[in-house]
């Protein structure tokens, strides 16, 4: 990629996308991983790999990751390094340089056939673990939409981001510009 600078490596910033967007399938709409095709659609729509049992055992262990991850959201400093470090541990995690699929190098910490929500928990971290060597912890914010308490990973340089994926920032969008054009006509 050239003339883009990103925040973080890609696959810190690809890693915290999934992670946000894993919690936020709990989100203020309801459940969006009702059964195991959502989560086959979560699967591919976060582009993961390796192990898929498509059991309802997997389907719970998914879900059960995400009150875990959001307290990363409300956390302070110490608070999300202690979540992070016990997620590693527990995973037995081993931070491994691979490649595959033509990716360039990249962390796995965990192997392709642990459980799938080992795997994510432990991508998750290890994503955490970037964000906070590099003292980024203001990028992980609660979207701002009125009644949406989604979470949000601001990954732009100008630190502008303020609503969750989840359509808050349309919505935002109208709500001004009919605020805009209420305040015309008067
Ligand atoms: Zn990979
Ligand atoms: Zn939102």
């Amino acid at each position: 990629m050239t003339g883009v600078k990103m925040v973080f490596a890609h696959d810190t910033e690809v890693a915290l996308t999934a992670a946000a967007a894993l919690v936020n399938t709990a989100g203020s709409d309801g459940e969006n991983l009702p059964d195991i095709p959502a989560l086959d659609a979560f699967f591919r729509a976060y582009g993961w790999t390796g192990r898929h049992d498509h059991s309802q055992a997997e389907l719970r262990s998914v879900r059960e990751l995400r009150p875990r991850l959001r307290r990363i959201w409300h956390e302070d400093e110490d608070g999300v390094v202690e979540i992070v470090n016990g997620l590693l541990r527990e995973s037995n995690a081993l931070p491994q340089l691979t490649t595959h699929n033509d990716e360039p190098y990249h962390l796995h910490a965990t192997s392709p056939d642990a459980p799938l929500a080992t795997r994510m928990a432990v991508e998750a971290a290890m994503a955490f673990v970037d964000v906070v060597r590099s003292r980024e912890l203001s990028r992980l914010r609660i979207c701002e939409y009125p009644g949406c308490s989604n979470v949000v990973v601001d990954l732009s340089k100008n630190r502008s981001k303020r609503f969750c994926d989840a359509g808050c920032g349309n919505r935002a969008a109208v709500t001004a510009y009919r605020a805009r054009k209420a305040a015309a006509r008067t």
